[in-house]
C-alpha cells in the first residue's frame, strides 16, 4: 500500500510513500504522518491512498501522529477547495484546517503519572528510611500523583521507583484533559419560550435541511436564543453544531451560555471552546474531544470553522459582519464564506446572524442565494435607544479648535452620574495624541518604517507606531536642527487624553479605561467588566474593545466622541464600517428598564452612513450605498482580488506591479480572444470548455474576462509599512472563482525580483 501525502515546507506537489507493514491499518486519508524528504524530516497530510504507485523506489511513512485521521476527508474537501479559490498552495490551506497544537509532532494528550498502594501480599518488607517516609505518605492517600508525591515527601522518582519494585505500589500512565473552564461552575438553562418573531425564524430554520439563512436581528433581539434551540434541533438529528463568535466576543458569558443549555438534560453534550486564548494543551484537547464525538458542539473563532464536527448539521456565525472573519495571512480566507461553502458541501443549515449584515449577506438575499429572516424588536418591546447627533462644527470655540466634549454631551454625563446610571464612551483610537507637530515649521513626528505619524502615549511618555511598533522618546523641543522650537504642539486626541479631559470635568467620578494599552491580559479585561457590571465605575471609556455584545442594564449613555473618524479611511467600505460601529455602540445603551440615549459627535453629521444609523435604519442604508457599489463594481456587485507587491526598494517594486500589470492584461485578454484549446494548453483555466467544446460556455467564459476591470498598480493607502514598500493592482470581475483559477497559473510562473514578494488577496477586507 501506499499514501500520496501533501508535505508541510511548500512545494505545491504531493509524493508517494510506501505505508511500511507496522503501520498498515493506521494510515489513511487524512492522516497526518512524518516521513523521509531528502536529508530531513517532514510532517503531511495525506491526502490519497493506493495500491501501488507510478514512482518506484518509494521512501516508507516514519511515524504517523495522533490516533485517528486528523482531517476528516469532509475537511480535505473543504481545504482543496480554499487553496483553489484563494489561490494559495494546497499545503498552506491544508495546514490552516489543524491548529498548531494538533499538528506538531510531539501533540498529544496530557499524560500524568499516578502513584497507587497496591494491596500487601505477604509480609511487610523492613524499608529503608527514605522509602518508609515515603510509603507513611503513600499509606494514608492511597493514590496520589507522582509529582505530587516527589514535592510533598521531598524525595526523587527514583525512591518512589524502588517502592514500584518491591511491588508496593504502582505507577501508572493516565491522561489528564486539561479543561479551560474547568473552574466554572455553570447553571444549567431551559429553552425559552420564543417571540413570534423568534419562532418564525426557527420553523424556517428547523424545516430546511440544508441553506443559508441571514438572521437580521436589532442588538437584544434574542438571536442567540435561536441559536440555542436550532443547536437543539440538530441535535435531535443526531448532528453537531458549530458557533462562530467573533475572538473579541468570546467571553466566559458568551460561552457559559452555550454550555448551560446543553450542561443536562437529554441533549447533554460537551462544548468544546477554540479560541487563541487556550494553551496548546488545551487546544489539543479540546480539538481531540470533537474529533472522538464526545463534544458535539464547538464554539471558537475564525479557524473554529474546520473543527471536525461529524455528521455536521448547523453551522451559525454571529456578528457575520465582522472583520475579524478574514485571515490576513495566507491562506487569506474568509470564514464566513467558507462556512456556506462547508455547508454546501456537508449538507448543512447555515445561520449568518447580525444585526448590521454585511452588504454581501443582505445582497445574497436579495439575490434569492440566502433566506432572510428579521427579528425586527428588542425582547420585551425595550425601545431602541434614542440617537442624537451633535454637529461638532457649531461646537468649534474661537481659535481653540473643536473641544473633546460638546455642551450636550457633557450635560448628559452629568445627569447620569446624578442619577447614578452609567456612561460608556467610545473613542476608535488609543494613546493621547495622534500626531506630534510643530507649528513653526511644520516639523510633525512620523515613524522612521511605516508612512504614518507617530502617536503620543502620555503615561508611558512615548511615542509610539501603531502599525510596527517602534518607539522613541519625546522630545522637548522642535528636532529639526533649524527650528528648536520649544513649543511643539500634540494634535488629535486618544482615549487616554478622553480620559483625562473627563478626570478634569468629573473630578468625582470613577473612570475607568479600556483600550490594548491598559488591557494586556484577558484577566484585566474581565476584572474591569465585572467592576463595571457591580456598579463600581461611572464612565467607562473605550476602543472597539467595549463596542461588541456588552450588555449592561444601568447603562443609558453612550457617548461616541468623534463619529466621522472611520469615515475618513481610504477604502470603498469606510460607510458601511461606520454605520455598523455607530449601530453596535449605540446598542449598548438602555439595555435595561431605563430608556438609552446615544450622543453622536460629528464634523459630517449630514452623512447616509450617520443618519441612517441615527434612524436604526439598516435597509435604507444598504438601499444608497448599493448604488454607489454598483456603479464602481465594487463588493457585492463585483468581486476582488487585490494583488500587493512588497519590498524594501521602491523602485523594484512598482516597476514589479507594472511587470505584473503587463502579464495580467496579456493573458486576461488572451483569454477572451483565444481558441479554447490554445488557452488551455496555455494557462489550463478553459480546460472544462475545451473538453466539451461548448458554444455557449465559451461565450460565457469570453465574458467572464470582459467584465474584468483592472485598476492600478497605484501605491498602497499605507505605502510603507515596517520598512516595506507597498504598491497594489485591483481586480474587479463577477465571476472570483474562474479569475483566481487563470491568476494561479499567471502567479506560478510570474518572475519577480528576488526582494519582491507578492500577495493575492481574494475579496479582501483590508484595503490599506
Ligand atoms: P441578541 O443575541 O440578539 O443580542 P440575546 O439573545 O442576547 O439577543 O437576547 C437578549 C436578552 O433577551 C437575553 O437576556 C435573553 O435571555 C433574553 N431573551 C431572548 N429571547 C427571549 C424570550 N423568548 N423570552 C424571554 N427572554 C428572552
Ligand atoms: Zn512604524
Amino acid at each position: 500500500m501506499i499514501a500520496r501525502v501533501s508535505l508541510e515546507i511548500a512545494l505545491r506537489k504531493e509524493f508517494d510513500y510506501l505505508i511500511p507493514a507496522e503501520l498498515v491499518g493506521q494510515v489513511d486519508v487524512g492522516s497526518r504522518v512524518q516521513v523521509p524528504f531528502g536529508p530531513r524530516k517532514s510532517l503531511g497530510v495525506v491526502t490519497a491512498v493506493a495500491e501501488e504507485s507510478g514512482q518506484t523506489r518509494l521512501k516508507p511513512i516514519l511515524k504517523v501522529i495522533g490516533a485517528q485521521t486528523l482531517v476528516t476527508p469532509k475537511v480535505l474537501q473543504l481545504a482543496r477547495w480554499i487553496g483553489e479559490y484563494y489561490c494559495c498552495a494546497p499545503e498552506v490551506a491544508l495546514k490552516s484546517v489543524l491548529p498548531e497544537a494538533v499538528r506538531k509532532e510531539d501533540a498529544s494528550w496530557r499524560e500524568r503519572l499516578f502513584v497507587r498502594v497496591l494491596p500487601l501480599i505477604g509480609e511487610f518488607p523492613k524499608l529503608p528510611k527514605r522509602q518508609q517516609d515515603v510509603w507513611n505518605l503513600l499509606e494514608e492517600r492511597r493514590e496520589i500523583l507522582l509529582s505530587e508525591l516527589v514535592e510533598l515527601a521531598a524525595t526523587t522518582a527514583a525512591t518512589v521507583r524502588k517502592l514500584e519494585d518491591r511491588g508496593l505500589v504502582s505507577i501508572t500512565n493516565e491522561i489528564s484533559e486539561r479543561d479551560p473552564y474547568a473552574n466554572e461552575t455553570i447553571l444549567a438553562s431551559q429553552p425559552l419560550v420564543v417571540n413570534p418573531s423568534q419562532a418564525v425564524a426557527l420553523e424556517k430554520i428547523k424545516a430546511a435541511a440544508v441553506g443559508t439563512f441571514l438572521l437580521h436581528g436589532v442588538t437584544g433581539s434574542g438571536k442567540t436564543e435561536v441559536y440555542l434551540q436550532a443547536i437543539a434541533h440538530a441535535l435531535e438529528q443526531g448532528k453537531g453544531a458549530i458557533v462562530l463568535v467573533p475572538e473579541i466576543a468570546l467571553t466566559p458569558q458568551t460561552v457559559e451560555r452555550f454550555k448551560a443549555r446543553f450542561s443536562s438534560g437529554k441533549l447533554q453534550t460537551l462544548v468544546a471552546v477554540l479560541h487563541s486564548h487556550l494553551s496548546a494543551g488545551e487546544r489539543h484537547d479540546e480539538w481531540h474531544k470533537i474529533r472522538q464525538g464526545r463534544a458535539r458542539i464547538v464554539i471558537g473563532a475564525r479557524s473554529a470553522i474546520f473543527a471536525p464536527v461529524e455528521p455536521l448539521g448547523l453551522i451559525i456565525v454571529d456578528e457575520e459582519h465582522e472583520q475579524t472573519y478574514k485571515q490576513e495571512e495566507a491562506p487569506r480566507y474568509h470564514a464566513r464564506d467558507v462556512a456556506v461553502m462547508r455547508g454546501q458541501m456537508e449538507n448543512a443549515v447555515v445561520v449568518l446572524g447580525s444585526a448590521t449584515p454585511s452588504m454581501e449577506s443582505y445582497h445574497n438575499c436579495k439575490a434569492g442565494k440566502f433566506t432572510l429572516l428579521e427579528l425586527p424588536e428588542r425582547v420585551d418591546d425595550q425601545k431602541m435607544p434614542h440617537v442624537r447627533v451633535v454637529d461638532m462644527r457649531q461646537a468649534c470655540r474661537d481659535g481653540k479648535g473643536p473641544p473633546t466634549f460638546s455642551p450636550q454631551l457633557k450635560e448628559a454625563i452629568t445627569q447620569r452620574l446624578e442619577r447614578k446610571e452609567q456612561t460608556i464612551l467610545f473613542l476608535n483610537r488609543r494613546g493621547y495624541s495622534t500626531s506630534l507637530l510643530c507649528p513653526k515649521c511644520g516639523y510633525v513626528a512620523e515613524c522612521p518604517n511605516c508612512s504614518v505619524t507617530l502617536t503620543y502615549h502620555r503615561t508611558e511618555q512615548k511615542l509610539a507606531c501603531h502599525i510596527c511598533g517602534h518607539n522613541a522618546r519625546v522630545p522637548n523641543v522642535c528636532p529639526n536642527e533649524k527650528c528648536k522650537n520649544p513649543a511643539i504642539r500634540y494634535a488629535g486626541t486618544g482615549t487616554q487624553k478622553v480620559e483625562e479631559i473627563l478626570g478634569k470635568l468629573f473630578p468625582h467620578a470613577r473612570v475607568k479605561r479600556m483600550d490594548a494599552d491598559v488591557m494586556k491580559r484577558k484577566e484585566d479585561y474581565r476584572h474591569v467588566l465585572g467592576e463595571f457590571r457591580a456598579g463600581r465605575i461611572d464612565i467607562l471609556i473605550g476602543t472597539q474593545m467595549i463596542a461588541k455584545g456588552l450588555h449592561f442594564p444601568n447603562v443609558t449613555l453612550v457617548g461616541i466622541i468623534y463619529a466621522d473618524m472611520a469615515l475618513h479611511q481610504p477604502d470603498f467600505r469606510a460607510g458601511e464600517r461606520t454605520f455598523q460601529l455607530l449601530t453596535q455602540v449605540a446598542g449598548r445603551a438602555g439595555r435595561g428598564d431605563v430608556e438609552g440615549e446615544v450622543f453622536v459627535q460629528a464634523f459630517t453629521p449630514f452623512h447616509p452612513a450617520i443618519q441612517f444609523a441615527r434612524r436604526h435604519d439598516f435597509v435604507g442604508f444598504y438601499e444608497q450605498e448599493m448604488e454607489f457599489r454598483e456603479q464602481l463594481k465594487y463588493p457585492p456587485t463585483g468581486r476582488i482580488a487585490m494583488l500587493t507587491l512588497k519590498g524594501r526598494n521602491e523602485e523594484k517594486v512598482k516597476f514589479s506591479a507594472e511587470h505584473l500589470k503587463r502579464e495580467l492584461e496579456k493573458v486576461l485578454k488572451e483569454a477572451v480572444v483565444a481558441e479554447p484549446s490554445q488557452s488551455a494548453s496555455l494557462f489550463g483555466m478553459l480546460e472544462d470548455v475545451a473538453e466539451k467544446e461548448s458554444a455557449e460556455k465559451l461565450a460565457k467564459a469570453r465574458a467572464v474576462f470582459r467584465d474584468l476591470v483592472i485598476s492600478g498598480p497605484a501605491p498602497a493607502p499605507l505605502l510603507r509599512a515596517e520598512n516595506f514598500y507597498r504598491y497594489q493592482l485591483m481586480l474587479r470581475t463577477r465571476a472570483m472563482s474562474r479569475l483566481s483559477r487563470s491568476l494561479a497559473g499567471i502567479v506560478a510562473q510570474l518572475v519577480l525580483p528576488d526582494d519582491v514578494t507578492l500577495a493575492v488577496d481574494i475579496d479582501p477586507v483590508n484595503l490599506s
